[in-house]
């Protein structure tokens, strides 16, 4: 697909409902694309409608061997009440256990290439290896999580993956994203309850006081333009 193309849809369906968007997707990349699950609020929204437009879509959510119990608990929840099947990624073994035993297991917070090492092997691996050969990827980004989202578009092209990402949820203000989950009785992490607006692994996740940045707690050590795990590089 040409940029010129996807930038005609972006705009085309920057003014209508998520869903149109959703709906698009799946009948335009029919088997060639994959919605991929944080499990975080904005892809709680995005299940629920995938559940309703088409609950075959292919989705799946990477299991990094460092989440909260709460974050099983919520995948268990999903693929219960919303009928979706949640394919559920891991990490290479042998990846893994080279990196813990050379860094040991809290590499993370050593410094900023340690814990992009680390990210590397349990997220943008998997995630590189379930995209290749797909032509298009889904994800709940919003402009406002992040300095590094502002220029969000809903349809873009993913140089780093080299494949279309859609983002229907772009222009989303948070608000509006609890109303749809309250309206619609979508599970949610708990952890959403006690001061944990953005979820990652629980190392690398801490509660934010009232009015920080939502992802304040999200690898906090580090200054705010590092603070990307490296799914979403642009
Ligand atoms: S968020 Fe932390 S524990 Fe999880 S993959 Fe990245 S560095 Fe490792």
């Amino acid at each position: 697909m040409k940029r010129e193309e996807l930038e005609r849809i972006d705009r085309e369906y920057r003014e209508k409902p998520p869903e149109e968007l959703l709906a698009w997707a799946a009948s335009a990349f029919k088997g060639r694309a994959v919605f991929a699950s944080s499990l975080g609020l904005e892809d709680q929204v995005l299940t629920r409608m995938l559940a309703d437009i088409d609950p075959a879509f292919p989705m799946f959510t990477l299991d990094t061997g460092r989440l909260f119990q709460e974050t099983y608990d919520v995948l268990s929840t999903t693929r219960e009440q919303l009928g979706v099947r949640l394919e559920i990624l891991f990490p290479k073994r042998e990846e893994v256990e080279a990196m813990v035993n050379e860094h040991g297991p809290n590499l993370f917070y050593e410094s900023v290439e340690k814990r992009k090492l680390c990210c590397g092997v349990r997220k943008v691996a998997p995630l590189t290896r379930r995209l290749k050969g797909l032509s298009a990827w889904i994800t709940g980004l919003r402009r406002e999580q992040s300095v590094t989202r502002t220029d969000l578009k809903h349809v873009e092209w993913d140089e780093v993956n080299g494949l279309v990402k859609i983002n229907p949820l772009a222009d989303w203000h948070i608000d509006e994203v609890w109303a749809y989950i309250k309206k619609k009785s979508v599970p949610y992490n708990r952890l959403h309850a006690k001061g944990f607006p953005s979820i990652g692994c629980a190392p690398c996740t801490r509660a934010v006081k009232e009015g920080q940045d939502i992802r304040a707690g999200r690898w906090w050590w580090e200054n705010p333009e590092y603070r990307e795990c490296g799914l979403h590089e642009r």
